[in-house]
């Protein structure tokens, strides 16, 4: 696509009709698109941003992620999440909320996208946690690092992408750095210059 039609879509936004039970957290935009969110639904995503900032402060989250939206909906995007950084937006596909860590990688591990393992590592019960909860946070992962940057594939062009956590994240720096995003976030091992490199974009203070 679809992202000439996510741009005309965002243009739009401002548009009341589309904003039926939106709400904001830690200075992110929730906003439902096209109709209202599940309590399910609603609940996955803010587990995503309490995830955030439960590991790096109430106060850094909304410093780092004030104003971002999150735009949830049906059929907006190819794919389960994308990340608009100019917009200062990621959009989310409702459908994919239900799909669990284990059938996601499942589904990924056979086109080499994903091995076993990438996310279900991250987390207690991957055979009943939502992978689009850590698909959230890899999206804002993109946010962070163009809002430190002033754009993507920045922050980790001197690392080898072949040690990237993920298979996911070898494809590209930005996917790279998203991913790890996701690792930092999630507890998940991160080698020291990844590490280094995502505290002081956070300025995690230590
Ligand atoms: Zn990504």
């Amino acid at each position: 696509m679809k992202a000439q039609g996510i741009i005309r879509f965002l243009k739009n936004t401002p548009n009341q009709n589309s904003v039926l039970n939106s709400f904001s957290k830690a200075g992110i935009d929730v906003v439902s698109c096209g109709r209202e969110l599940s309590d399910h639904e609603a609940a996955v995503i803010r587990s995503a941003i309490t995830k955030i900032s439960d590991k790096i402060g109430t106060s850094e989250t909304e410093s780092l992620f004030g104003g971002t939206k999150l735009f949830a909906g049906e059929s907006l995007i190819d794919g389960g999440g994308l990340a608009l950084p100019r917009f200062n937006a990621v959009v989310i596909d409702l459908e994919k909320i239900g799909v669990t860590i284990s059938q996601m990688e499942d589904m990924l591990s056979a086109t080499g996208d994903y091995r076993v393992g990438d996310q279900s590592r991250l987390v207690d019960s991957p055979e009943i946690y939502e992978a689009s909860e850590l698909g959230i946070v890899h999206e804002l992962g993109h946010i962070l690092e163009y809002k430190i940057y002033g754009d993507v594939d920045k922050g980790f062009t001197k690392l080898d992408q072949s040690d990237a956590p993920t298979e996911y994240g070898s494809k590209s720096a930005r996917e790279d750095y998203a991913e790890s995003f996701m690792y930092y976030i999630y507890g998940g091992h991160l080698d020291s210059d990844r590490l280094g490199i995502v505290e002081s974009d956070i300025m995690v203070r230590r």
